[in-house]
């Protein structure tokens, strides 16, 4: 098992105000899966994605990753977590504007030996296909290329997870797909992808849908070819997907 949560909890307190914003998530997620995370604005997906990729601590419960116990890690051997075994993707791309494609996408490299820096992260270029803009900086990029920057930088140190949170929220249907094609690719190669979606369309390109409402994931079902259609057709959401993967199931039954 890749990732191991057990009543994972996430209290935020902000004066008198307490927010539950994660309520004790169970989850595990084999290597090599594809993951959509979907859910209403609030219901904790972007705080569950902090915690998964070692940004954040739990308040209580426990998250192991490959059989490390992370909840239990300090923050130096946190840090090389972070930094070998994830690769992060955001909604607004964070990247350094000023500097160059090349050296954002090097930036994960500075913890290692600097021998190898320029051509790994060229490589990591290649592979979102943007070798040929290395030297340009994100303020001469368009979204599109922006974000492919940001996918290089998560995937420079050959992560076995990556993790994505809204990352096509900001760009518009084509430069998504461009993007979608990306995570495929990499899913493809073997590596983990955990995607935070609000679009079903987005979502359906996974192999497994997970939905949260309040803090707790409330529906975790394998996108199955009929689930997906309906998904691409915006038909089902939220408790509806549920519905709808059970019928899916109860028909691939009855055939
Ligand atoms: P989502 O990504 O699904 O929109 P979030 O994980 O961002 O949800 O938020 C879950 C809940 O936790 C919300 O009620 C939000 O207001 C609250 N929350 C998130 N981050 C913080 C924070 N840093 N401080 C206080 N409350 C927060
Ligand atoms: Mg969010």
């Amino acid at each position: 098992m890749l990732i191991r949560v057990r009543q994972l909890t996430k209290i935020y307190q902000m004066g008198d105000a307490v927010v539950s914003a994660l309520a004790g998530v169970d989850l595990d997620i084999e290597a090599g899966e594809f993951v959509s995370i979907t859910g209403a604005s609030g219901s904790g997906k972007s705080t569950f994605m902090h915690l998964l990729g070692c940004l954040d601590r739990a308040t209580s419960g426990s998250y192991d990753l490959a059989d490390t116990p992370v909840t239990r890690l300090s923050e130096k051997r946190l840090a090389r977590i972070r930094n070998r075994e994830i690769g992060f993707v955001f909604q607004t791309f964070n990247l350094i504007n000023r500097t160059t494609a090349l050296d954002n996408v090097a930036v994960p490299l500075v913890y290692g030996r600097l021998r190898d820096t320029r051509r790994k992260a060229l490589d990591a270029l290649e592979k979102v296909g943007l070798s040929h803009r290395a030297k340009h900086t994100p303020a001469e990029m368009s979204g599109g290329e922006r974000q492919r920057v940001a996918i290089a930088r998560a995937i420079v140190n050959d992560p076995a997870l990556i993790l994505a949170d809204e990352p096509t929220g900001n760009l518009d249907s084509q430069t998504g797909e461009q993007i979608l094609q990306i995570f495929e690719r990499l899913h493809a190669a073997g590596t983990t992808v955990l995607l935070v979606t609000h679009e079903m369309s987005v979502a359906a390109r996974a192999q497994r849908l997970i939905h949260m409402t309040d803090g707790l994931i409330d529906t975790d079902v394998p996108v199955t070819e009929q689930l997906r259609r309906e998904l691409l057709q915006s038909t089902v959401i939220g408790a509806q997907i549920e519905q709808a993967a059970t019928a899916d199931r109860l028909t691939a039954r009855a055939g």
